[in-house]
C-alpha cells in the first residue's frame, strides 16, 4: 500500500480495495516499527488518525470523496495544530500544544486528510541538515549515517520511507526543496503568498512559504490544490483564483523555453551533480523543448543577502518567546530580567541564538543602513535579474544543491559551509519565486535533485515540467533499501 501515490491510493480506497482506517493502521504499523531508525517524526498522533480515517470512510462511502479524502499524511512541526503539541523543533515550544489549526492544517483537514503526527525539523526552521532539531537529527533514509537536509527535513524523510503518502514543509531559504533533493523526493515552494501562513510558526516573514513534499508531482499538484488561496487571516496571502494543477500536468513541452543560469553552473560545482542535471536537460530536449544559456548576475549576492534579512527578520519574530505569554519558562526567575535572560538562554538553541544576535546587531541603530538597508537594495538587484530572465524563458533550470546528501556532523561546526548549501535555493526566497525540486539520477545510490524555478504564481508550468519528465524516468519511484 504505501508504495502507491496518492492517485493511486484514493482510486484504491474509492474502489473497495482497502479503507483509510486500514491504510492509516498500515502506516502507523511503519511508523511505529521504522521511525525509531529516522527520527522523522517528533510526535505520532494515532488515535486522532484513526478517528481520521474513520470519517473519511463514512465520506467514502456516501460518494462525497475528493482526491485527497482518507490520504495520510504528516505536518512539519511548525504548523500550529489543535490540541496537539508543536514545537517547532524547539525546546522553547517542548510544552506547548496549540489552541487552533493552522490554515494550512484546517484545509487538508477540510479535504479530508489524516495527519499521523508532526514531523522533525531543524529548530525554529533554522538549519539546512536537520542537526539543529532539539529532538535530535533525522537520519536520511539512503545513507543512516548521512543527513536529511533541513529544515523540512522530517517531512522529507517520513516520505522518501514511505511513513506517510506526504507531507507539508515549510521554506524560507530552501527548506523544502533541499531536503526533497537530499531524500530523493519531490517538494514545491510556492510564489510567496500563494498558501497561508497563518498559523505557521513565523522565521523571517518576508520569505516564509508552506509547500506540498510528495513523491511525485502529481501528488503536489493534489496537495498544492488543497493548500492554496485567499486566507483573510494572513495579509499577505494573494487574492488570486486557484488553478486546477492536475489538468495541467499533461500539457505539451514542445516549445517550452529553458534557462540554464551560467551562474549555476560554476567549475567547482561536483561533477556527478553536473552529469545527473545535464541528463536531466537532455531529456527535456527530447520532450520538445529549447534550452538556452542565460545569465542572473548577482547570484553571489543571494547568501549574503538572506544571511541579513532572515537572521533581522527572525531577531524581531522570535521576541515573542519571553517565558511570560506561552511555551518554556526558566525555574524560580529573580525578577523580570532574570526571567527573559535564562528563559531564552536555555529554551533556544545555539544556532537560533546566532541569528537572534547576528538579527539584532544588523537592525541596530549604527548598523541598520551598512547592513539591513543595504540587503534590501541587493535583494532588489536579485529580483531583477529573474524578471529580465523571465522577459525570454518560460522556467530555468539546475541543481537544487551543490551536492548529494552530506554526513552527519560534518558541516555542523562551520555555519558558512552549511549556509553555503543553500546557494542555488534561496535568490528564489528573495525574489518570491516559485521553485520545485524533483529526483533525478541518483550518485552512488544518493539522490540529486534538479530545480525548476518559475515566475510568479506560475505553480502549474512546473508541476507540468516535473510531471513530463516524471512520466519518462522512474527515479521519483525508487524506495531506499530496507523501506520498500
Ligand atoms: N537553510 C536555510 C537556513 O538555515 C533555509 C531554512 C529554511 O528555508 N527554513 O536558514
Amino acid at each position: 500500500m504505501h508504495s502507491k501515490s496518492i492517485a493511486e491510493l484514493g482510486a484504491a480506497m474509492r474502489a473497495g480495495e482497502f479503507t483509510s482506517v486500514e491504510l492509516t493502521r498500515h502506516f502507523i504499523d511503519r511508523i511505529d516499527r521504522l521511525n525509531g531508525e529516522l527520527n522523522a517524526l517528533i510526535t505520532a498522533t494515532p488515535e486522532q488518525a484513526l478517528a481520521e480515517a474513520e470519517a473519511a470512510d463514512r465520506a467514502i462511502q456516501s460518494g462525497k470523496a475528493g482526491p485527497l479524502t482518507g490520504i495520510p499524511l504528516v505536518q512539519k512541526d511548525i504548523f500550529c495544530t489543535r490540541g496537539v503539541k508543536t514545537s517547532c523543533g524547539s525546546r522553547m515550544l517542548d510544552n506547548f500544544v496549540s489552541p487552533y489549526d493552522a490554515t494550512v492544517v484546517e484545509r487538508l483537514k477540510q479535504a479530508g486528510a489524516v495527519s499521523l503526527g508532526k514531523a522533525n525539523m531543524d529548530e525554529f526552521a533554522m538549519g539546512s541538515s536537520n542537526e539543529t532539531s532539539y529532538y535530535g537529527p533525522v537520519r536520511n533514509p539512503w545513507d543512516r549515517g548521512r543527513v536529511p537536509g533541513g529544515s523540512s527535513g522530517g517531512s522529507a524523510a517520513a516520505v522518501a520511507a514511505r511513513l506517510a503518502a506526504a507531507a507539508t514543509g515549510t521554506d524560507t531559504g530552501g527548506s523544502i526543496r533541499q531536503p526533497a533533493a537530499l531524500c530523493g523526493i519531490t517538494g514545491l515552494k510556492p510564489t510567496y503568498g500563494r498558501v497561508s501562513r497563518y498559523g505557521m510558526i513565523a522565521f523571517a516573514s518576508s520569505l516564509d512559504q508552506a509547500g506540498p513534499m510528495t513523491r511525485s508531482a502529481e501528488d503536489a499538484a493534489l496537495m498544492l490544490q488543497a493548500m492554496a488561496g485567499f486566507d483573510p487571516k494572513d495579509s499577505t496571502c494573494a487574492d488570486q483564483a486557484v488553478p486546477d494543477y492536475s489538468a495541467m500536468l499533461n500539457d505539451s513541452l514542445q516549445g517550452l523555453k529553458i534557462g540554464l543560469p551560467r551562474e549555476y553552473f560554476y567549475e567547482g560545482l561536483d561533477s556527478d551533480v553536473t552529469a545527473s542535471i545535464e541528463e536531466a536537460i537532455d531529456l527535456y530536449k527530447q520532450l520538445g523543448a529549447e534550452v538556452v544559456e542565460i545569465s542572473l548576475p548577482n547570484s553571489g549576492l543571494a547568501v549574503p543577502t538572506y544571511y541579513v534579512v532572515a537572521p533581522a527578520e527572525c531577531s524581531s519574530n522570535l521576541s515573542r518567546f519571553d517565558g511570560v505569554r506561552f511555551g518554556y519558562r526558566c525555574d524560580d526567575p529573580k525578577d523580570l530580567e532574570d526571567l527573559y535572560k535564562r528563559t531564552r538562554g536555555e529554551g533556544f538553541g545555539a544556532e537560533v541564538k546566532r541569528r537572534i544576535l547576528i538579527g539584532t546587531y544588523a537592525l541596530s541603530a549604527g548598523y541598520y543602513d551598512a547592513y539591513y538597508l543595504k540587503a534590501q537594495k541587493t535583494r532588489h538587484l536579485i529580483s531583477d535579474d529573474f524578471k529580465h530572465a523571465f522577459e525570454t524563458v518560460d522556467v530555468i533550470m539546475g541543481p537544487t544543491a551543490p551536492t548529494p546528501a552530506f554526513a552527519l556532523g560534518e558541516k555542523v561546526d562551520d555555519p558558512v559551509t552549511m549556509y553555503l548549501n543553500d546557494i542555488y535555493t534561496i535568490a528564489t526566497n528573495l525574489a518570491g519565486l516559485p521553485g520545485i525540486s524533483i529526483p533525478v539520477r541518483a550518485v552512488d545510490g544518493l539522490p540529486v535533485g534538479l530545480q525548476i524555478i518559475g515566475n510568479y504564481f506560475n505553480e502549474g508550468k512546473l508541476l507540468n515540467a516535473a510531471h513530463r519528465y516524471q512520466s519518462e524516468t522512474d527515479w521519483h519511484r525508487q524506495i531506499p533499501e530496507g523501506f520498500a
